[in-house]
Parts: structure tokens; sequence; C-alpha cells
């Protein structure tokens, strides 16, 4: 007789629903493992922002997710517009350049939907829309980003916190200070338990399925730079020190294969103000995403990047990655007086550098090339727009025209002083390599074969994200997947 029905390594998003699932599908005794203490618990999704990003065919269709929103937001479903699977499938396809799996994508998008449902109905999770993230104002309606309506009320924190809640009232034990360190086999080869080393000895721990949700290898510099190469080791990690590719490594010691981009990852502009590691109470406050509305120069004074060419949750993930590329991993975003209204809440964490004309704040900045730089900024204003027309709700088409690097939309002259700058780096969130899995979740071992008794989910499933990723897709991913392993790793009789 084995200690647990399962073990569920980890506790994050992924853990937690793969951990509820299990106890809804019959498992009486569910086991949670956590490194962290449990003052650090919840791994990056206590960082994140909770913002969910699904399928749905009417802006009606999230009324149960937020209940009573009209009385706050009067107009709210004016603003929001369906986000049917084909546009969230066709969304998926071309930030990841068509290298998505198309049976995975075809899970997380036909299932999205029902996911955040269950997340709120079973997950008891609280939902509120993503204000002041995906939402602009326009002519008193506040418009939403397409598929980006709704997040974890409290975002990431409250996400976290309410899984924990569920869990536990559910009867599922949890274990902090208790890191996996190896998975334990029968000689048929099925997952039989699992090797843990808490605050004492390492000890073994038996169950009948083990589920691996312990996220990917974000915070392990040493396998940043055997993956994803330099300067990968030298980047400032957005969410928990705790995600060291643990679960990736067990799992391949026992044959899995990998699967998905093993040398991509995701990653945003962040302040470069922050330390290697984003503090817990501050959780993903250092994104700077606001760059579509301004100019973003490197130390050289040159423009490397279309700052305008999509919305930029369908952008951000890859340009933290080709900041980093950048001399000394640097970059600078600047703004005018019409557009500093609209940067997103967040910039509030860091001072901006402030000046009257762009020589000065150029003069202020760490820019080798400062001549260039204004060069630069003069040929942008000379190209850019006037503002009749600029529309930061949606693409709105106004293009630079004639320059090497095109701004192609909310291209509009910076003229209007006093002028801001922020310093940015690329900061990595998660890394897109992972293990392979079939649609039940369990883990293809060497020859096709899946693993007996081993499942995975979250930011451990390979081949979803290539590249660049959609605002919002990973939590659905985790808890997608979470529910799925859960169920299956419940339902598993050897
Ligand atoms: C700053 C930031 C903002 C984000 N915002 C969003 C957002 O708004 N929307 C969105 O969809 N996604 C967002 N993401 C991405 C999202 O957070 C992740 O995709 C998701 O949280 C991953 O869930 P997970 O359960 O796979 O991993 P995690 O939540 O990272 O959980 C992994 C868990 O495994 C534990 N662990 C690691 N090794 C071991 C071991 N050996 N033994 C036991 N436990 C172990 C960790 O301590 C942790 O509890 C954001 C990420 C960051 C960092």
């Amino acid at each position: 007789m084995a200690d647990y029905d399962v073990i569920v390594i980890g506790a994050g998003n992924a853990a937690l629903a793969a951990s509820v699932s299990a106890t809804e599908n019959g498992a009486e005794k569910v086991l949670v493992l956590e490194a962290a203490p449990k003052k650090m618990r919840g791994g990056n999704t206590h960082w994140s922002g909770g913002v969910f990003r699904f399928a749905f065919v009417n802006a009606r269709d999230l009324e149960p997710l937020l209940p009573g929103i009209e009385d706050q937001y009067p107009n709210f479903y004016d603003g929001v517009t369906p986000y049917p699977y084909e546009d969230f499938m066709g969304d998926l396809v071309r930030v990841t350049g068509g290298r998505t799996d198309p049976v995975l994508s075809d899970i997380l998008v036909s299932n999205s939907r029902d996911t955040v449902m269950w997340m709120h109905a079973v997950g008891k999770i609280p939902m509120e829309p993503a204000i002041g993230l995906s939402g602009v104002n326009k002519d008193g309606v506040i418009q939403w980003q397409r598929g980006l309506v709704v997040r974890a009320e409290h975002e990431g924190v409250g996400l976290s916190t309410a899984w924990f809640a569920t869990a536990e009232s559910m009867g599922v034990e949890i274990r902090y200070e208790s890191a996996a360190t190896g998975l334990i086999q029968d000689s048929g080869g099925r997952v039989t338990g699992v090797t843990v080393q808490g605050a004492g000895a390492s000890e073994d721990i038996t169950a009948g399925a083990v589920v691996l949700a312990c996220g990917g290898f974000e915070a392990n510099a040493e396998m940043r730079l055997q993956y994803l190469g330099a300067p990968w080791d030298r980047a400032k990690v957005r969410g928990t020190p705790h995600n060291r590719g643990d679960g990736l490594r067990m799992a391949m010691d026992i044959g899995a294969e990998k699967a998905g981009q093993w040398d991509g990852c995701h990653s945003t502009p962040i302040s470069a103000d922050w330390g290697d590691y984003a503090p817990r109470e501050l959780t993903d406050k250092s994104n700077r995403l606001s760059y579509l509305y301004g100019v973003l120069l490197n130390r050289e004074g040159l423009r490397f990047l279309d700052e305008g060419m999509d919305v930029n949750f369908l952008t951000y993930a890859k340009y933290g990655r080709i900041i980093l590329t950048q001399t000394q991993g640097m970059a600078f975003q600047f703004f005018d007086q019409k557009t500093v209204g609209l940067l997103e809440p967040r910039y509030s964490t860091s001072e901006p550098v402030v000046a009257d004309t762009l020589d000065e704040l150029i003069g202020k900045l760490e820019i080798d090339d400062k001549d260039e730089a204004l060069k630069s900024l003069e040929a942008y204003n000379a190209a850019a727009c006037d503002p009749g027309g600029f529309d930061p709700s949606q693409k709105d088409g106004l293009s630079t025209s004639g320059l090497d690097i095109e701004k192609t939309n909310w291209a509009i002259r910076l003229d209007d002083p006093p002028f801001h700058a922020y310093t940015v780096t690329g900061g990595i969130t998660f890394t897109f390599g992972g293990l392979k899995i079939d649609a039940d979740a369990r883990v293809i071992g060497d020859g096709g074969k899946p693993i007996p008794g081993l499942y995975t989910c979250g930011e451990m499933v390979g081949g979803l994200f290539h590249d660049n990723y959609g605002a919002g897709s990973g939590l659905v991913s985790g808890a997608t997947f979470g529910r799925i392993a859960g169920r299956s790793a419940a339902k598993f009789d050897g």
C-alpha cells in the first residue's frame, strides 16, 4: 500500500490545480511537496499578474466570473470584444511562428474558458477585470485587449492564496521545505514514489502516481547558460528563485523525452534598477511594457525594434530577449507629455529621468553615443505622424515612413516636454523547453511510450510556446494541464 494516492511536486498554479483535480477525481490521499519555506511558497504563480487569456464567443460569457460588474463599470460589456477559438489559436500560431504543438495548443485553447470557469467554481478563485493592465479608457468606455479581460482578484498573490486555501480545505496535505530530488521506479519502470530532501535526512515517499509541476530552469544560471547560452546567465529573474530545473532533470534521469524550445524563454522589458531577483512583495511590478507608446534606444543611441509592431501583450515576451542582447543588456524608453499618462501603473515603482529637451534627457542617461541618440530621435520625429488618429486602445496604423526600422503603430512625435525616460533590461520569466506529454498529461519516455505513473503540467510542459507568447497563456495552460494531470493521476491503476 503506497503512502499516498498521488504526490504532486511543486505548489504553484499547475500543482495546486492538479492536487484539487486529483481529489475531485477520487484520490483520497494527496501530498503536495513544496521546495520553498512557507513564507516563499507558490512559485512564479505568486509573482504573476494573475491574468487569464481564454477564448469566449460573447462578451456576456464572462458574467459568471464577474458577477455584478456593471454596478462598478456600467458600460463594462461594451468594451469587451469576443475572442473565439480561432482568434486565440490564430494569435498562438502567429506569435510562435507556427511552431506551437498542434495537439497541445488545441487542448489549451479549446479548454481555456472551461478551465477558468473551473478555477472559479471548484478552485474558489475570485476574479476581477484586469484593470490598469489591459484596459484602456476610450470615450468613457474601457476597451480591453482581446482575450485578456479577467484576472484573479489581487493578482498572483490572490490566486496563490486562494489555491492553497482550496487545496487545504479539500484535505490535500502540503509539506514545505521539501524538495523532491529523484523519482523512484519499480522494476517494470512504473514511477512509485519520490525521494525528498527535507530539513533533515532525505526520505523516500511512495505513491500510486506522481505529478511533476515544479517549474522550468529560469532560476538556475548554470542551466540557463547551458541551454539558452550567454547572456542569459546574467539575466535578472522576475519570479521565484526556486525553479531550478529539478523536475526536468529528475524526469530526464529516468528517460523522459524533451520537447519544445530548450533554447527559448519568456523574457520581458523590466526596470534595470531591480536586483538579480524580483522582491516577493513587489511581484510583477518590474515590468515596463508601455514602450508601444514611446521610442526605444540602445547604448549606441540606435533604435533596434519596432516598438509598435503589435499590442504590447503580443510582443513583450520576445522584446525582453532583444533588449538583453543589446550592449550591457540595456535600453532606454522615451515618452513625452502626450503619452506619459498612458504608462501602466507599474512604472510608478521607479523614478523617471526627466528633462525639458531631448538633448538634455539623453545627457542624463547612460547612453554611450549621445550624438547618435539625438540623431535617432530627430529622425524618428521627422518620420512620425500628427497625433490626430492616435488610438492607444488598438493598432492605429500611425506608422513612421522612411526609417530603417519603422515604428508601425502609435508613431507620434516626441515633441511635448517635459520628456521622461526609463532604463530597462530583459528579465527572464520562465523557460519554454519542457517534457513531451500526451493528451492525458502522461510524460513520454524514450521510445515514445508513456512512463507509467508519471504526469506533468505547467511550465514543465514542452512544445506550446516558441520565441514568443501571448500574455495570460501560462496560467491557463498550467491549470488546463494541471487539471488533466490530476485527473489522470487519480485514475491511474497501474
Ligand atoms: C512576474 C511574473 C508575472 C507573470 N504574470 C503572468 C500573468 O499575468 N498571466 C499568466 O498567465 N502568466 C503569468 N506569468 C507566468 C506564470 O506565472 C507561470 O506560467 C505560472 O505561474 C507557472 O506555474 P507553474 O505551476 O508551472 O510554476 P510555479 O508557479 O513557478 O510553481 C513551481 C513550484 O515548484 C516548486 N519547486 C521547484 N523545484 C522543486 C522541487 N525540487 N521540489 C518541490 N518543489 C519544487 C517551486 O517552489 C514552486 O512552488 C508571470 C510570471 C512572472 C514571473
